[in-house]
């Protein structure tokens, strides 16, 4: 079963996987009763969550089964509902490559513009490549773009892209995977290999591996950066319970 289950995830392709996961929220509540594990976003408790991840980045017990979130979506939710981002009064909003466990609930929002992008999906507003993004500078008050620099060619010119249509003022989240026992970015052009590139990067269709540089390399597309680190800014946070990836941090990188 188990065996099934990691096939189906890591080959079916990702609009099969959504519509699956609608079947998946009927039947999680009574398949995984119980209280051991909480997610924060869809506010459910269950038995334990789904196992998750490429056989090299492989881990147990982190995919909520209702709303499929994992350690990053749940960081960020937990970020997003101490700031000002649901109560601030008007939010221009850019969301490229959006979340399925977000998308929902930002576009109820009556506080947010919501404009999402995307190279393809034909879900999203906007298509475009993320190296030229065919809108006007300092129009959007918070962007996300998570878990996409990792694919592109040249991530600083993509940064750069991000930090011209911020608003001055504005601020974004870029989450992308980091190797945090490594010092530095692990990049390396002649590894085009699928199963070398899952070795080397983490995943088939990575370019890079972070490392703890990766807030320097937002500095150098001209961002602030501002670290929102759970362990220290909330208070009486059960780690274990949401399944959290104890290294993460938030970056928040700001257009000032
Ligand atoms: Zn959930």
């Amino acid at each position: 079963m188990k065996t099934i289950y990691k096939y189906l995830l890591n080959t079916l392709p990702r609009p099969l996987l959504i519509r699956l996961s609608y079947v998946f929220k009927l039947f999680a509540p009574i398949a995984f009763k119980g209280s051991n594990v909480e997610c924060p976003v869809c506010e459910r408790k269950f038995r334990k969550f789904l196992s998750y991840g490429s056989d090299i980045a492989h881990r147990e017990n982190v995919l909520c089964p209702y709303d499929l979130t994992l350690e990053r979506h749940r960081l960020l939710w937990l970020y997003l509902k101490q700031s000002n981002f649901f109560s601030e009064k008007k939010i221009n909003l850019l969301h490229i490559a959006p979340e399925q466990c977000f998308y929902p609930i930002f576009k109820k929002q009556t506080n947010l513009n919501y404009t999402t992008a995307d190279l393809e999906s034909p879900l999203a507003d906007l298509h475009f490549d993320l190296h030229q993004i065919p809108l006007d500078e300092n129009s959007y008050d918070v962007i996300f773009c998570n878990h996409v620099l990792e694919h592109v060619k040249d991530d600083h010119q993509c940064m750069t892209e991000l930090y011209r249509v911020m608003k001055k003022g504005g601020w974004g989240i870029f989450q992308v995977p980091i190797n945090y026992e490594s010092e530095s970015t692990y990049e390396d052009s002649t590894i085009t290999d699928p199963k070398e590139r899952e070795k080397h990067f983490w995943q088939k269709d990575h370019l890079r591996l972070y490392g703890k540089d990766y807030p320097i390399k937002l500095e150098k597309a001209g961002f602030k950066i501002e670290i929102f680190n759970p362990r220290t800014d909330l208070k009486k946070l059960n780690y274990q319970k949401m399944r959290l990836n104890p290294d993460e941090l938030v970056y928040i990188a700001i257009k000032q």
